[in-house]
């Protein structure tokens, strides 16, 4: 039998190093200065399909240093960057250069962070990153819970707690034909899509969420959950669990969460916060009351790759008795020996989520929690904040701006034409909506900045949400004169069509 010398998977050292320096090289050069460039690319699909053509997989390999020059190429100039500054739309943050480095480690380690036997440290540091994250939040650092993939993976996972918790035992067996009545659910009218998807794929049916209105302010609405929830029970079914919002995709609004705990607590129902994008918020000082109540919650989801600023992926779920993850998580088939080193100690996080392999999410979490320190994640955060205000007063003070909401980071707001003479047909709802729709997908394509929607009050509004640690004050001024230069263009091309 031959055997080849080397593997053709393997790199030799020298090669590992040459292609890694260059690498290296290009990357800081691109988180440092990604403000100079474009955003975004606006080439058409195919065309991007047709940049990859050389890439056909071929029957022989290539060189590791021509693959890794041609793609670190095709990748910065394709790519859309959530990193740049003017970057605002949906919620995703900047990376971390930290949490960069740490994911290119935690690949060369490559630890298997289900057991404990098969990533020792790796276990101990995402133990420790919990109980950080825990105690930054303000929690007891009891709390137990695991690093996902990210906000909908963390919620499904409370979700499932909160059932194991509050219903018959025999449920593992028998499932829902053992139940005698209809599992609830309560939350708000602006709850994440997850919870559409969570009760879909567990098994519960569309009918048993309860979507309660929201005031004013995008808050859940206590008086009608609470009413909601006295009907149910009049009606025999099993109301199970309430979630509150800290931080809406939309606005950013932060539920009442010491009212939900009191609700929760008067009908033994599991408490859980879909923190997502809001909960590190909760460790400023000046938002305490803001988030008063996040430390009565069952369980927490919360993203690190939002308001963490790691880099994709990173969600993480916090569970206040995190027994209630093993009794629904945990099996021990006989192909698993994972008592390790110290049986009784061994933490094996397979049995507190869906996971079996598991990577090691944890480690740039961990690093970035250090590097920056309390304070330094705090001053982000609150930087983040001051910024979505200027944004929102500019906004304010412009005399073709109309601003909307502003609640933690997030700031809404919409173009608005001053024509006196045809006040009232450019003050249209409809026209303004289509006006809006069209600037919003013009900014997009621009590459010069980049901005998602939201319906406020039934206005279409550009909704800017600022994650990101390189985003400045200049940047929120530029975003202004932009959107407004846009927006006057759009209206003189739709207005002339219109009349
Ligand atoms: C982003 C977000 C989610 C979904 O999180 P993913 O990380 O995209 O899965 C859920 N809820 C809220 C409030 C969010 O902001």
């Amino acid at each position: 039998m031959f055997f080849p010398k080397k593997s053709s998977l393997d790199l030799s050292e020298k090669e590992f190093k040459e292609i890694g320096y260059q690498l290296v090289d290009s990357v800081a050069h691109l988180v440092n200065n990604m403000s100079e460039m474009a955003l975004t690319t606006n080439i058409s699909t195919e065309e991007l399909r047709d940049k990859l053509v050389d890439y056909t997989l071929l029957d022989e390999g290539v060189s590791a240093k021509d693959l890794f020059d041609k793609t670190t190429q095709l990748l910065i100039n394709y790519s859309l960057f959530n990193g740049h500054p003017k970057f605002m739309g949906f919620i995703t943050s900047a990376p971390s250069p930290i949490g960069i480095l740490a994911d290119f480690l935690g690949s060369a380690i490559n630890p298997n962070v289900s057991a404990q036997i098969l990533s020792p440290i790796a276990t101990e540091i995402e133990k420790q990153t919990i109980e950080w994250i825990s105690s930054f939040i303000g929690l007891n650092i009891n709390y137990g819970g695991l690093l996902v993939s990210g906000g909908n993976m963390a919620n499904f996972t409370g979700f499932l707690a909160a059932r194991t918790a509050k219903i018959p035992k025999d449920f593992k067996e028998k499932g829902f034909s053992g139940l005698k009545s209809k599992l609830i659910v309560y939350c708000s009218k602006a709850t994440h899509t997850w919870i559409e998807k969570a009760v879909v794929l567990f098994g519960h049916g569309l009918n048993s969420v309860r979507w309660i209105p929201t005031n004013t302010d995008n808050r859940i609405d206590e008086e009608r959950l609470e009413n909601a929830i006295k009907q149910d029970l009049k009606d025999n079914n099993s109301p199970f669990m309430v979630v509150g919002t800290a931080g809406d995709v939309s606005t950013g609004a932060v539920d009442n969460l010491d009212a939900l705990a009191e609700l929760c607590k008067k009908y033994n129902l599991w408490f859980h916060i879909d923190g997502a994008y809001g909960a590190p918020a909760a460790a400023l000082p000046e938002l305490n009351e803001t988030f008063a109540g996040i430390t009565q919650a069952d369980s927490i989801a919360l993203d690190p790759h939002k308001w963490l600023y790691a880099p994709l992926e990173a969600g993480c779920i916090l569970v206040k008795n995190p027994e209630h993850l093993t009794n629904t998580f945990s099996s021990r088939p006989e192909y698993y020996k994972f008592d390790g080193f110290s049986p009784e100690l061994a933490h094996n996080f397979y049995e507190y989520g869906m996971q079996n392999s598991r990577g090691f999410r944890a480690l740039k979490v961990w690093l970035m929690l250090q590097h920056s320190g309390k304070n330094g994640i705090l001053k982000a955060i609150r930087k983040d904040i001051q910024l979505s205000k200027l944004f929102f007063d500019l906004a304010i003070e412009h005399p073709n701006l109309e601003a909307l909401t502003q609640n933690l980071s997030i700031t809404t707001l919409r173009y608005v034409p001053t024509h006196d003479n045809n006040k009232n047909k450019w003050s249209n709802l409809n026209y303004l909506n289509s006006l809006n729709e069209q600037l919003l997908g013009r900014l997009q394509k621009s590459g010069e900045l980049f901005l998602s929607n939201a319906i406020v009050k039934k206005k279409f509004c550009l909704r800017a949400c600022i994650v990101n640690f390189k985003t400045s004050k200049k940047d929120i001024e530029e975003c202004i004169d932009i959107i407004v230069k846009t927006g006057e263009q759009i209206h003189f091309e739709m207005s002339s069509e219109y009349i």
